[in-house]
């Protein structure tokens, strides 16, 4: 391990102990007195970056989950308030992705693809021994007992039918990738491969009937694994959180992209002004540009209203701007693994 790594996983390890005031001072420090975010300028192709002649790129994840991604969650998350949240959110984010020309990559819960199931629908599937994991813990009953085994207008919680119109007939060509059928934990460790293995077919089948070929992946709470399923069932990238914040793109051993992120879009509840985050954005759009490697932003559609009415519309338009003076492309992540592939191979 670096020394760089080395004291990223301290600083982490001690952040987390830290109150939310402490929190707060030891994030600004270290944002303004190191070179946050970082840069890894590793893997750089010889020749254009990236689409068109654009300097840097950025790359917007969205996890959509609605209840799913909340009901195994450590954080006593209400599934059904989460999901409303981003129910209500989404017509308001559609808009604003609309206003800006901004390709957002969806990726996708796989029930959300469904109208209607029963409790026969996914009998077929192996179920995930129980577990606990840093965010996640399943220690009881059937891994689908929070399915309503119903249809979608009586539990729009669990099904999302209406938001995949909403995506596919948006003015943007927005793309829609995969976030698991049931955000399972899909680490090698927790999730043995048959499990895994049909959660990739179930995604696959349900996507299949909407006529979608999914080709990015979002592991569920950071749980990294499979990446030989990932291959195996055509998908060709993924994201991935590393001790750098800024990057090209890069090739790993299974022949897929990496896609690593950079930062979420989130109030993350320390109290700062919309201004400071703000600020902080535009400087991974800044870096990205200036060393000419990836900025990828994710987040989650039941983002708290303040931060959707008071950041991120400013970032969405500063990003803009900066693509329409040809500074900034903006991709799905799709479109950027296949521009990658196709640079390392020289094409
Ligand atoms: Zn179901
Ligand atoms: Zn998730």
């Amino acid at each position: 391990m670096s020394v760089r790594n080395s004291l990223s996983t301290l600083y982490a390890k001690c952040y987390q102990k830290c109150s939310p005031g402490l929190k707060s001072i030891l994030s600004k420090s270290v944002f303004t007195l190191t070179d946050k975010p970082s840069v890894n300028h590793s893997n750089h192709p010889i020749g254009k970056k990236f689409p068109g002649e654009y300097k840097g790129a950025l790359v917007i994840t969205a996890d959509f989950e609605l209840g799913w991604g909340w009901c195994y969650s450590k954080g006593n998350e209400n599934p059904s308030g989460m999901a409303q949240r981003a129910r209500k959110n989404f017509p308001v984010l559609m808009n604003m992705f609309e206003a800006y020309r901004m390709p957002v990559t969806w990726a996708t819960v796989g029930h959300l693809f469904l109208r209607t199931c029963t409790k026969r629908s996914h009998t077929w599937m192996h179920r995930i021994p129980y577990f606990e994991s840093k965010n996640l813990k399943y220690d009881r009953g059937d891994w689908f007992d929070v399915d309503p085994y119903t249809d979608w207008d009586r539990a729009r919680e669990w099904y999302g039918p209406d938001l995949i119109e909403m995506i596919l007939n948006s003015r943007i060509a927005h793309e829609i990738g995969c976030h698991t059928f049931s955000h399972i934990d899909f680490s090698y460790t927790k999730c043995p491969p048959e499990v895994a293995e049909d959660e990739m077919k179930a995604c696959i089948d349900a996507a299949k009937k909407w006529g979608i070929a999914l080709k990015s992946f979002v592991f569920p709470a950071g749980t990294y694994g499979h990446f030989e399923m990932l291959k195996k069932y055509g998908f060709t990238n993924y994201r991935m959180k590393l001790n750098y914040d800024l990057t090209y793109p890069f090739v790993d051993q299974h022949g897929l992209i990496a896609l690593p992120s950079s930062s979420s879009l989130e109030n993350n509840g320390l109290g700062w002004s919309a201004d400071y985050c703000i600020k902080r954005y535009k400087k991974y759009i800044d870096k990205a540009i200036q060393n000419e490697v990836l900025c990828h932003f994710w987040f989650h559609p039941s983002v708290d209203e303040w931060f959707l009415n008071n950041v991120f519309p400013h970032i969405v338009r500063y990003a803009a701007e900066l693509r329409d003076k040809k500074l900034l492309c903006i991709e799905t992540a799709g479109t950027v693994a296949e521009f990658v592939t196709s640079a390392q191979r020289g094409i």
